[in-house]
């Protein structure tokens, strides 16, 4: 065994099954779609007026999950490779004036000249070639959606990601198996995302210093003596039930078990008495990064196509205004038919803030968060940044019906 011990409490996304594939298709769901459910909960099905892409399935231990607090739910990634597994990819580096005002305790010098052209080495971040996406039909709906966005005099940008275009210019060519073009993103793609167990991880399985161990779920951590750290980890099986239970000590822990796991981990050690003295801040401040994804319906001469690519590509930038900020990527809705509907995952600037209370009787952590508290990143009834802008942006003779959830992925 490694030296180096990652006990992750999803599966090993690396065997086909019946079908061939890993990952299930997105249109035809089955039980590798979500983390013990029996029906999938895509994201945009709670705001479509049908629920026309869900499934009744098999509860197992799928790749997405979604968390629900009485307010907001939250999507995670399950699986070695986590989020990265079932995300769009997109590889937005943030403005550096913004991130340092944001994280004015990261030095943001050695983020910029070191970490992220780092992990864009590590991810393969690539653009998207501009003369294939002006002619194929697979991002008609974002060209669709940039002259929108140009008609009311607002920026567009292309936004990078870690998906292989290449592989996608060879997947429209037939050359290859298809993945973003077959409607492969949120259940994990087959093929072409360049995700966390194909990078990272795998390069550090290749030191021999690492182990993964799969469907192992730490519960509790606490600290001895020596200063060394204690792990309670529950080992499972397929149904989620708890098969065995051990401890694994360790001399240096780091925790990646994203915001919620970490939180969880951390308020619960705590509140517990295990980690008495971890700081009262732990819990406090989480924040939804201001996304909202909205939609419209476009008239209908106005068609975004029945072919779409899974992969956003390109935004509208109006981050630099002054009082309502919005980097709104454009989004696709691949259905596989004709929808008629523009959508966009925006990025706005909400300052509210959550906090998560450890529950005793659950022994599981509840996020304080209230409706009003999406509100400034809706486009709702208030003019709010994001409203303002997509409005403009969809105004003039486009009829804006905004469909809208708030949500944080
Ligand atoms: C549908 C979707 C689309 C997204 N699209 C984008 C995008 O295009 N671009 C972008 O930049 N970001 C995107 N994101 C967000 C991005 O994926 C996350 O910000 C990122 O994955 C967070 O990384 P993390 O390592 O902090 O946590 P995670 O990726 O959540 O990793 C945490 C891991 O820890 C495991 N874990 C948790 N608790 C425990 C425990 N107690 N014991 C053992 N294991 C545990 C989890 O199963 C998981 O594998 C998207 C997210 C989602 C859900």
């Amino acid at each position: 065994m490694g030296r180096t011990l990652v006990p992750e409490r999803g599966r090993l996304w690396n065997q086909p099954a019946e079908d061939g594939k890993v990952f299930c298709p997105m249109r035809v769901p089955d039980r590798r779609s979500m983390w013990f459910r029996a029906r999938t909960e895509a994201p945009l099905a709670t705001f479509l007026w049908l629920d026309v892409v869900n499934r009744d399935i098999t509860p197992y231990p799928g790749v997405l999950d979604r968390v629900r607090f009485d307010a907001m739910s939250v999507y995670v990634g399950r699986g070695v490779g986590g989020g990265s597994l079932v995300n769009g990819g997109m590889a937005v580096t943030p403005a550096r004036a913004y991130f340092s005002k944001v994280l004015p305790q990261v030095d943001a010098a050695e983020m910029y000249d070191r970490y992220f052209p780092l992990a864009h080495r590590m991810l393969g971040v690539n653009t998207v070639a501009p003369d294939w996406f002006e002619s194929t039909k697979w991002y008609r709906f974002a060209r669709v959606s940039r002259t929108h966005a140009h008609r009311a005099g607002l920026r567009t940008t292309f936004v990078p990601g870690v998906y292989d275009f290449s592989y996608m210019r060879r997947e429209e060519a037939r050359e290859v198996i298809k993945s973003a073009l077959a409607g492969e993103v949120i259940y994990g793609n087959n093929h072409g995302k360049r995700s966390l167990d194909r990078t990272y991880l795998a390069a550090a399985l290749g030191t021999g210093e690492v182990t993964i161990e799969t469907l192992h779920r730490v519960r509790a951590i606490r600290q001895e003596p020596d200063g060394g750290h204690v792990l309670t980890v529950d080992r499972t099986d397929e149904t989620g039930r708890v098969i065995a239970t051990r401890e694994i000590g360790c001399r240096h822990l780091f925790l990646g078990a994203g915001s919620l796991g970490t939180t969880e981990l951390l308020l619960r050690a705590r509140e517990a008495g295990a980690l008495p003295d971890l700081p009262v801040e732990v819990g406090l401040g989480w924040g939804t990064n201001g996304n909202v994804m909205t939609a419209r319906a476009n008239h209908v001469w106005d068609t975004t196509g029945e072919c779409q690519s899974t992969i956003p590509v390109m935004a509208i930038d109006d981050s630099a205004n002054p009082t309502t900020p919005v980097f709104a990527e454009i989004a696709p809705l691949p259905m596989g038919l004709e929808h008629w509907i523009s959508l966009y995952l925006a990025i706005t600037r909400n300052l509210e803030r959550g906090s998560f209370a450890y529950d005793r009787a659950t022994d599981a952590v509840k996020l304080r968060w209230t409706h009003d508290q999406n509100q400034p990143s809706n486009c709702g009834a208030q003019p709010t940044a994001s409203e303002e802008v997509l409005s403009t942006a969809l105004g003039g003779d486009w009829e804006f019906r905004g469909i809208r959830a708030p949500q944080r992925t």
